[in-house]
């Protein structure tokens, strides 16, 4: 069951008296109020707009260690089966997320090819090994610098992984290429959909702040 908590919002004279790490502030209207205590499955939001400041999940480092395997097993089908077959005048075509870097590239369009190969291929798969990364220092409890590090990194390429925009183009290709040729979708394509899928998932359940509180050594029993 998820529990709604409001967090105590003092008047300035109580919040001036508490350290550092016993406010929070609202990443939407910047009220500064008394960070709440959580318990497993609550969540806290901000008095003043309701923005969810954050969540205490259940087993975040289990369920997000499943999760970033699960999208690592099917990255490789993803980029290397085909997204769709084509039929046309009489001959096929498989085309794979990978093939169509290399189309490009061969068609003098070297830079698109760049951005089509880091956006959809490399930094996907940089984003899900600083996941890991991240995961196992704190399961295992070893270099938890190395995993700040990588979730730092982690998150400034968040904004550069777009396999959605990726998607939709293909989508796109496909709605009108059924019109000009026989298309077969192909397995690559329903792997796409799935990685899309568990990113989403992931991205859900590996709570930031959870992480960060393990990361920096104050939740002893993140990893368990
Ligand atoms: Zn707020």
């Amino acid at each position: 069951m998820q529990i709604t908590s409001m967090p105590d919002s003092d008047d300035p004279d109580a919040l001036a008296s508490l350290s550092l790490d016993e406010v929070v502030v609202c990443h939407e209207c910047d009220l500064l109020m008394r960070k709440p205590e959580l318990s497993k499955g609550e969540k806290a939001h901000c008095p003043r707009c309701g923005y969810e400041l954050y969540t205490q999940r259940h087993n975040v480092v289990g369920r997000s260690l499943a999760l970033v395997l699960t999208a690592l097993l099917l990255y490789i089908p993803a980029n290397f089966l085909p997204i769709m077959q084509l039929h046309l005048l009489g001959q096929t075509s498989n085309d794979t997320v990978w093939s169509g870097v290399l189309g490009l590239y061969n068609a003098d369009m070297h830079s698109i090819a760049v951005v089509v190969f880091l956006c959809s291929m490399a930094i996907p798969l940089l984003k899900l090994l600083c996941q890991l990364v991240v995961l196992l220092s704190i399961r295992l409890d070893v270099n938890r610098s190395f995993g700040l590090l990588s979730y730092r990194i982690y998150h400034h390429l968040r904004d550069w992984g777009m396999l959605e925009v990726y998607l939709m183009g293909v989508l796109v290709a496909i709605v009108k290429l059924v019109d000009m040729a026989e298309v077969t979708l192909g397995l690559g394509l329903f792997c796409f959909i799935g990685l899309l899928l568990i990113q989403v998932w992931l991205e859900v359940v590996m709570s930031p702040h959870q992480i960060w509180v393990a990361l920096s050594g104050e939740d002893t029993h993140a990893g368990d």
